[in-house]
């Protein structure tokens, strides 16, 4: 009977690399072909023990790097899962192109094995990057909640997707350079119930951490309302080394 579901199931949904659209022979949780699988680079430490970059030695402890001791974000500490590279783009698109169930069952597999969740587990609070409601409204769904649902099913009741709001609308940051990328975020977060984040260690969580601009200036809000210390967590983030 499973084998006959399982054949229903090929017929009308055939199993293909969320990456290349290559016919996948068995259908797995991963939902790629090897070669793709292949081509995304987890992110392992060494690493910067605030912005999550990698080093160039493969060796070594955790240390700042030298853009975090000249000029330290407002979060302690950010790690990601995936250097941000042409096939992680593509999964991350992936979501849009109404591949949202197979591309979500691909993170959850990196999660469980990127070694991080022990990591992020005692925050009180997480709190997905919000999209301004015209852009939420046009997208139709906020992929830093899916995220968050996704990592942290079992602390559902951390997850708050409104206490962190976006209140002006910016234009997408790709394309600005460093002081650009910050005036274009500077005060479009607010919190919408200030006392609920005081003193609280906050886990803010996205998809992409590219200069890590628009996370600081997150961090940066909440810490101005009394939290105590926030920390990210993105699927992917750009690699400068
Ligand atoms: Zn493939
Ligand atoms: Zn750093």
């Amino acid at each position: 009977m499973r084998n006959f579901v399982t054949s229903l199931r090929e017929l009308f949904y055939p199993a293909v690399c969320l990456v290349c659209n290559t016919h996948l022979q068995d259908i797995t949780d991963m939902h790629l072909c090897e070669n793709c699988l292949d081509g995304f680079r987890f992110i392992h430490p060494p690493v910067c023990s605030c912005c999550g970059d990698k080093f160039i030695s493969e060796r070594g402890v955790n240390h700042l790097c030298s853009t975090c001791l000249t000029t330290p974000y407002s979060f302690s500490k950010a790690r990601s899962l995936l250097s941000y590279n042409d096939n992680a783009a593509q999964l991350i698109h992936s979501i849009k192109y109404g591949r949202k169930t197979a591309a979500l069952s691909t993170f959850n597999a990196f999660w469980e094995r990127s070694g991080l969740k022990q990591e992020f587990c005692l925050s009180d609070l997480i709190l997905p990057v919000p999209l301004h409601l015209e852009r939420l409204r046009w997208r139709g769904y906020n992929q830093a909640l899916l995220l968050a649902d996704l990592f942290f099913h079992e602390q559902k009741e951390k997850i708050n997707p409104f206490l962190l709001t976006r209140v002006k609308n910016t234009p997408p940051q790709t394309g600005l350079k460093g002081l650009e990328r910050r005036r274009n975020v500077q005060g479009a977060f607010a919190v919408s119930h200030p006392a609920q984040v005081a003193s609280k260690k906050i886990l803010l969580v996205d998809d992409v951490l590219t200069t890590g601009t628009t996370l600081n200036e997150c961090a940066k809000t909440l810490i101005a309302m009394g939290a105590e210390d926030v920390q990210a967590l993105t699927l992917a983030r750009v690699q400068y080394r």
